[in-house]
């Protein structure tokens, strides 16, 4: 049973977790669950999968960085992954999603009211296209399954502010993927700090949490327009 599943994960991560968010994630499972009947947005289902895929691969972020009262910037958010977890987990952090496709933005808002979780912006944008009032104005920017890590970099850290994460969740063999992106982190401002391993409780699945920290300002050229960074990836 998901309840099962939550609390019993939570104890493993170490995370003191009340029943109310253990209720709310219910409620987002449920609300998944349906609205992927009619709208592509995640390819795990059932309770158990949801619960530790999406869940508690997500809230495993919070036992890597201290998220309490923090502005976080969740980039490529689809259906909420992580930074909607973590808000539910974590109340007291400002969480903004950013996402490019407006349905699931618009499933995001409406998800939110569900939840009765406040402090929370959803918007529809291409993280590159981002207002410049956005700029270095998070505490820390998460993303997952986006892009590879030199190409991510560009778009997630010139939303950090000097002193700030960028946490981005891989796999547990990313080691190359992290050396091929130095350069471009470097480029951006930042530094790799570490890279925490975890294994998804309830699985023998290991997942990475790259933690990138913000030493510098981006320079103003950065991001770059997609079709140039996709053409010219740093
Ligand atoms: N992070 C979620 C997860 O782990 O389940 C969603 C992953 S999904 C594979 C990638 C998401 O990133 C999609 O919802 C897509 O619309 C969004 N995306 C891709 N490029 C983006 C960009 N440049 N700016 C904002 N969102 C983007």
């Amino acid at each position: 049973m998901l309840e099962e599943i939550l609390n019993d994960g939570f104890t493993q991560l170490g995370l003191n977790v009340g029943p109310e968010a253990v209720q709310k994630l219910r409620i987002y499972k449920d609300t998944l669950e349906e609205t992927n009947k009619v709208m592509n947005l995640t390819a795990i289902e059932g309770d158990d999968n949801i619960a530790r895929l999406h869940f508690l691969d997500c809230a495993a972020l919070l036992t890597c960085a201290d998220f309490h009262q923090k502005k976080v910037i969740d980039v490529g958010t689809g259906a909420g992954f992580p930074g909607l977890v973590l808000k539910t987990v974590c109340p007291d952090l400002n969480l903004t999603l950013v996402d490019s496709l407006d349905k699931r933005v618009n499933f995001l808002k409406s998800t939110c009211e569900k939840l009765s979780l406040t402090d929370v912006e959803c918007l529809h944008l291409r993280a590159e296209e981002a207002p410049k009032g956005m700029r270095g104005s998070y505490d820390i920017a998460t993303a997952r399954a986006v892009a590879g890590l030199n190409v991510l970099s560009e778009l997630c850290l010139p939303f950090v502010r000097k002193g700030g994460l960028f946490i981005a969740m891989k796999g547990p063999d990313c080691q190359a993927e992290v050396d091929a992106a130095g350069k471009a982190i470097a480029a951006l401002g930042g530094r790799t700090e570490k890279i925490v391993r975890y294994t998804i409780p309830g699985t023998d699945i290991v997942h990475s949490a790259v933690i990138i920290k913000k030493v510098s300002g981006t320079p103003p050229m950065y991001p770059r327009r997609w079709a140039q960074i996709k053409k010219s990836p740093l």
